[in-house]
């Protein structure tokens, strides 16, 4: 039987341009008739044809209704918040929805909460024995702690995607301007130990709380490493599916993806990313509880590799968020 889904989409995180793209690909191939709402950047949202609009622009500045905006929301019966980043990824979309009573796919407040946040993640992942990179973390205005590792290091926002914010440093002295430009985009930042010559390995789960694993993806590119323009400049990375990994590499990846999923406790989909250093250590170092979703994205092709169709895997999404 048919339901009605509200896509939002857009968003005011520095994925929002990321998130539209997405929304191309879920829009056209949603087996149930879809309204759409963006998200601008300004906050404001919008419906209707002009939704339709931003979204053959690829960006919107500024929206029509300030929240919450004006939507029959019992008219729908699941909505989609296709949405990266803070104010979408993070559990604030998730609690209106939860006030709503209506339905969604994806992790709930809590999970999308934990996830999002890369400090209390690695703490609650360490916390089990999952083994995760070594981090300090500090909040603005505060000086930096005492680093236990030496350079490179990864500078990062606590909540961030798409590695906005993101530096990776050489020197003590380049600590200054990346610690700046991580503080542009949230309150706390993680200084992380910079793995190097480590594997970029994905695996897509599926499910409520315990999930199914998909074939496990590769990343590989040129860059210094997985940047914004790495990520979205067609060509510049490869993506291998499977990954050229043993068997016995793949199956503890889908393990420790499945472990952390349920620690967390996150519903619907996660797309779990990790290191493999040369050595063979395994590093969990994220679970994005909504990755991008285009049709040529990791996420769907990982399932359309282990024999699901971006068509149905949106249907399975759709029934897990009524489950
Ligand atoms: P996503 O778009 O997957 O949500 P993100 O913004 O949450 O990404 P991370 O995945 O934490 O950010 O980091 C982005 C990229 O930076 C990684 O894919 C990797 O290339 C590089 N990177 C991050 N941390 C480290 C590290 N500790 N050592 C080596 N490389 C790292
Ligand atoms: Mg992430
Ligand atoms: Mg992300
Ligand atoms: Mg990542």
């Amino acid at each position: 039987s048919k339901l009605r889904i509200l896509l939002i989409a857009g968003g005011r995180s520095g994925e929002h341009e990321v998130s539209l793209a997405s929304a191309r690909g879920v829009l056209e191939a949603m087996p149930h008739p879809t309204d759409l709402a963006v998200i601008a950047k300004d906050g404001r949202w919008l419906t209707g044809t002009a939704a339709r609009a931003a979204l053959e622009a690829g960006r919107a500045q500024r929206g029509e209704h300030p929240f919450p905006p004006p939507l029959s929301w019992h008219r729908y019966d699941v909505a989609f918040p296709l949405l990266h980043g803070r104010w979408g990824e993070d559990g604030t979309i998730q609690g209106f929805l939860e006030m709503l009573g209506l339905p969604y796919v994806g992790a709930g407040v809590g999970a999308a909460a934990l996830c999002m946040d890369k400090e209390l993640t690695k703490r609650t992942l360490a916390h089990a024995g999952i083994p995760v990179v070594p981090w300090v973390s500090l909040w603005r205005g505060e000086g930096l702690p005492e680093l236990p590792f030496s350079p490179p290091y990864f500078v990062k926002p606590a909540n961030t995607g798409s590695s906005v914010g993101i530096s990776k440093v050489r020197t003590r002295e380049a600590l200054g301007p990346a610690l700046e430009e991580a503080f542009r985009w949230d309150d706390r930042v993680l200084v992380e130990q910079g793995l190097e010559g480590v594997r970029e390995l994905e695996v897509a789960l599926l499910g409520n709380v315990t999930a199914e694993a998909s074939v496990v993806g590769e990343v590989r590119y040129q860059s210094e490493f997985y940047d914004y323009a790495t990520k979205y400049t067609p060509g510049r990375a490869e993506l291998l599916i499977p990954a050229p990994v043993d068997a016995d590499v793949a199956r503890r990846l889908q393990e420790v993806a499945r472990t952390a999923y349920r620690l967390l406790g996150v519903r619907g989909l996660a797309r779990v990313d990790f290191f493999l250093a040369p050595d063979g250590a395994l590093y969990l170092n994220e679970l994005n509880t909504m990755p991008g979703f285009t049709p040529t994205s990791m996420y769907p092709k990982l399932w359309q590799a282990s024999g699901l169709e971006y068509e149905a895997l949106l249907e399975r999404l759709v029934r897990l968020a009524l489950e």
